[in-house]
């Protein structure tokens, strides 16, 4: 990965949340206070004036800019844990940035999300999207299947982590407060964690 397509996948990503906003503040909405499609798109519309007002040189540097951002400008659970996520892949991804790198990098930005956010699979969080889609990650490369290949298995793995959220009962987050009543809708993070791996593939294309 080098920086434009980095700068692409956040771009990419920015238009996905904005272009699903109104989706994802209904699932929150269900389960939660209604906020996360605008905490998300505002967010990601911040991200994209940082990153134009002092341009990155490297994957990484937009990575931390990214996270960085985030953990500033978003209240709420997701801020800082998608600022976590990047930061730490900002802090991790070495360069150049091959598959494998990229892969290893995502994995650690997910153990930092599990240990700031303490949940585990089937909390109903953004972990039951994100820990799959590193899994497809790692696998991929384990394989030594293609860059596309490869960010497609994730942001299908990620999909389908989503849409097993709907069956869960939530033990984390806001959505915990409801009990079983969180059971039958899908986890809004988990949602916007798809969106990101999707965002991802799309320019990969
Ligand atoms: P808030 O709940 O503060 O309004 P958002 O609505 O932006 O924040 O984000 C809610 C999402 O954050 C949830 O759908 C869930 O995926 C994620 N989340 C909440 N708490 C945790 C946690 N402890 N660990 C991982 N993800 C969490
Ligand atoms: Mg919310
Ligand atoms: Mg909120």
């Amino acid at each position: 990965m080098d920086t434009a397509l980095c700068l692409a996948w956040f771009e990419e990503a920015a238009r996905l949340v904005h272009r699903d906003r109104d989706r994802l503040t209904a699932l929150d909405a269900a389960i939660g206070d209604g906020d996360h499609g605008a905490n998300l798109d505002r967010g990601l519309t911040e991200v994209g004036k940082a990153l134009a007002e002092s341009p990155p040189g490297s994957p990484a540097e937009t990575l931390l800019t990214v996270g960085t951002t985030l953990i500033r400008r978003v209240g709420g659970a997701s801020g800082p844990l998608y600022g976590s996520l990047f930061r730490q892949m900002g802090r991790t991804l070495g360069s150049p940035a091959t598959l494998a790198a990229f892969a290893s990098a995502f994995d650690e930005g997910v153990v930092a999300v599990e240990r700031l956010g303490k949940a585990a699979l089937g909390d109903k969080t953004m972990i039951d999207a994100l820990v799959p889609a590193s899994r497809a990650l790692s696998l991929a490369v384990r394989d030594g299947v293609g860059v596309l290949q490869a960010v497609e298995q994730a942001a299908r793995a990620a999909q389908e982590g989503a849409e097993a959220t709907i069956p869960m009962q939530a033990r984390k987050g806001r959505a915990s407060y409801l009990g079983e009543r969180s059971i039958g809708h899908m986890d809004p993070g988990a949602s916007s964690s798809a969106l990101f791996m999707e965002a991802l593939a799309a320019v990969v294309r």
